[in-house]
């Protein structure tokens, strides 16, 4: 499935719900987080709805190279200078929430709300 009509971040994907965007190319968007648990939280995602790692495939490698390769540079633009953590939740006992995959990156100065 390209898009999920009743997926949040599909949503996002197509700007039918607003947010603060800090990347987007044909395959990727990222966005800062709503509810951050650190001084800078983004979110990369794809833009075609895959709901999880658990249906990632040998066809999305280079894709999740490029989501997990941008965090670093994201991190750097938005000042973040001291580490940083990427986080990826699968799952009800992955504590997903959101079923449309997200590697969420943050950093700054702790402490942190969570994580
Ligand atoms: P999960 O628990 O699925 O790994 O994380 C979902 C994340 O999406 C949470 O950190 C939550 O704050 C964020 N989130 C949920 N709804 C929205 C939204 O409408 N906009 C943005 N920017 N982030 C959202
Ligand atoms: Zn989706």
């Amino acid at each position: 499935m390209t898009h999920d009509p009743n997926c949040l971040f599909c949503k996002i994907v197509a700007g039918q719900i607003p947010s603060k965007k800090v990347y987007e190319d044909e395959d990727i968007l990222a966005f800062h987080d709503i509810h951050p648990w650190a001084p800078v939280h983004v979110l990369i995602i794809p833009k075609r709805h895959i709901a999880s790692m658990a249906d990632v495939t040998e066809a999305e490698v280079a894709l999740l190279g490029k989501m997990t390769a941008l965090g670093p540079k994201l991190m750097k633009e938005l000042g973040v200078t001291n580490g940083f953590r990427h986080v990826i939740n699968t799952g009800p006992d992955g504590g997903q929430e959101v079923l449309h995959l997200h590697l969420h990156v943050m950093g700054g100065p702790r402490p942190w709300l969570k994580g």
